[in-house]
């Protein structure tokens, strides 16, 4: 085949910032995914990118090649109106686990496709697969039977789905190149677009914990995944939400499992219950499905029903103990006080330390590692008392959560300002 292009001339353009056109960017793409531009060249690609930005036009394109590289699915058979959403991921944000059974409950029907979890954040899947026997694998068949037999399924998205991105995500991660806001919104929506749902809800989190804890950077990120979603007619809306403390009180996979299923059991921290009903919401509008209350799915069992269908349905056994750590240490409050902030940061960190997270996309996770908090900004504690517990399958690693953990937890006089950004920051449609 005689390549239209010489890659070298596409990198060099935006070098010197130039304004890619569709026909380059439809070339490079496709060109990477076959092999024919090498990881180098497309490394080069992807840094000046990084430093040059792009245009709103060439982000679509960039989009539009990501998704053309696989196979779309479909979901129009389904009786249900689809809908969907993602977070951009931060420290206990477990908010998939209930928020999928909730939706499906309210008669949406939610494909998840989940990731694992890389760094200090945890991945849906992870989470999940501490389920014993739960499978994230399903071929395009099984995925539909779960949707159409309970409205919502959580697996792994197939290989058919955005190949191109699944190279270059491979690539940026290794080449300092994830932070750029046009590969990261064009890496997410050529997903979510490729899905082929109706409805998006995108959860975009900032704080130290989050991915662009800077918030206008998080902002310009939402501004421009709703822009790609809509182009595409993806009725799509953002929320913009804290992640300067960490969500809920459980940090770690089976951990987050547990706090998940007591939510569904209709307790369960209360800012974990609030953004599981707050995107529940703004899904089931994006739906049309205006008169449910999904509140009420989580008093009357009909949510833990969904969860507990949807996680047999893969094999996995909704009543089975969850694993546990071989190890504990508790971290106490050296003062009488009030806690006034807690880093999300360092507390992901310290359990991604623990073994609860990988380095590498290939390492295991250790399904009990985690840490149960047990204060929050806001609490007021007695020297002594218990802030959160460690727990871990190897004692070694205590030191090194302990030292991510040095001045992440502040403890001030009573009345001191807590400070604490506010759940919902933004709301983008
Ligand atoms: N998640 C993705 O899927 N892609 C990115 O680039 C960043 C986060």
């Amino acid at each position: 085949m005689v390549e239209p292009y010489a890659a070298v001339d596409i990198i060099k353009a935006k070098r010197d910032k130039n304004v890619l056109t569709h026909d380059q960017i439809a070339w490079v793409v496709d060109a990477y995914t076959r092999g024919v531009v090498a990881d180098e060249q497309m490394s080069a690609l992807a840094m000046a990118i990084l430093l040059n930005g792009m245009t709103d036009e060439e982000i679509v394109q960039w989009t539009n090649a990501m998704i053309n590289s696989g196979e779309r699915m479909d979901f129009s058979s389904l009786p249900r109106p689809t809908v969907d959403k993602h977070s951009t991921g931060g420290v206990g944000d477990k908010i998939t686990l209930p928020l999928v059974p909730v939706v499906a409950a309210c008669g949406g029907a939610v494909p998840q496709l989940s990731g694992r979890g890389l760094g200090h954040t945890g991945g849906t899947l992870d989470k999940m697969e501490s389920i014993p026997g739960w499978r994230a694998q399903l071929s395009n068949e099984e995925m539909l039977a779960v949707l159409t037999d309970v409205g919502g399924v959580i697996c792994a998205a197939g290989d058919g789905l955005a190949p191109a991105d699944r190279k270059l995500y491979a690539l940026r991660d290794v080449t300092g190149t994830v932070e750029a806001i046009p590969l990261i919104a064009s890496s997410i929506m050529s997903k979510k677009i490729a899905e082929g749902v109706g409805g998006l809800v995108l959860d975009v989190k900032t704080g130290s914990g989050a991915f662009m804890s800077d918030p206008a950077m998080a902002r310009k990120l939402a501004e421009t995944m709703v822009r790609l979603g809509k182009d595409a007619g993806v009725n799509t809306r953002a929320l913009i939400t804290a992640m300067d403390v960490p969500l809920g009180m459980a940090v770690g996979n089976a951990l987050e499992v547990a706090e998940s299923v007591e939510v569904l059991a209709g307790g369960g921290p209360e800012d974990v219950i609030e953004l599981t009903l707050i995107l529940a919401r703004e899904m089931l509008d994006l739906a049309g499905i205006t008169d449910v209350d999904p509140a009420e799915t989580l008093r009357d069992g009909r949510a833990m029903d969904a969860w507990r269908r949807m996680v047999a349905a893969q094999g996995g056994d909704p009543d089975a103990p969850l694993p546990g750590a071989r190890e504990f240490t508790v971290v106490h409050a050296e003062s009488d006080g009030i806690v006034t902030s807690m880093d999300a940061k360092a507390v992901g960190v310290a359990a991604w330390r623990l073994g609860a997270g990988r380095a590498r996309k290939e390492d295991p996770v250790a399904p009990g590692a985690g840490i149960t908090l047990r204060a929050k900004p806001g609490d007021v504690v007695h020297q002594g008392d218990a802030l959160m517990t460690l727990y871990t399958d190897e004692a070694p690693r205590f030191a090194l959560a302990l030292e991510a953990l040095e001045g992440a937890v502040s403890v001030g006089p009573v009345g001191s300002t807590i400070e604490r950004l506010p759940l919902i920051i933004d709301r983008l449609t």
